[in-house]
């Protein structure tokens, strides 16, 4: 099921990064794939990356390599969510580390974080940040 999920997401990459949709049409696939899979929407997202990725040109991964960089500046972390509608998740809020932790148990720590669409303005909470 998920591996023909992922062929799925290739396929529609594939054809638009050849420039047969808009980035319109692609997000209303998207969103529609992702409401039919019921996959958890963490998963959901490292598909995406993957199958973007995969068949993004030099340029294109050059680019969504400096957006992770510039994230990771701005949030200390690295990570992308994407929303329902296929918008990518801005994270609002991470949750701070218990006080009395130290420097090795904060590494071992995941944190958990509240992340917003910008598109549809809908609200994530609790979604795995590190
Ligand atoms: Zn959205």
């Amino acid at each position: 099921m998920k591996d023909e999920m992922m062929t799925k997401l290739e396929t529609i990459y594939a054809d638009y990064y050849d420039g047969l949709y808009s980035e319109d049409q692609l997000k209303t696939m998207l969103k529609r794939l992702y409401s039919e899979s019921q996959i958890d929407i963490t998963k959901w997202s490292e598909m995406l990356l993957d199958a973007q990725w995969k068949y993004a040109t030099e340029e294109d991964y050059r680019n969504k390599r400096e957006q992770l960089d510039l994230e990771a500046e701005l949030e200390g972390g690295g990570i992308m969510f994407f929303c329902d509608c296929g918008g990518l998740l801005l994270v609002e809020k991470v949750e701070a580390y218990p006080e009395r932790y130290n420097g090795n148990e904060r590494l071992d720590y995941d944190r958990s974080c509240t992340a917003k669409c910008p598109d549809c303005n809908k609200v994530y909470e609790g979604l795995k940040y590190d």
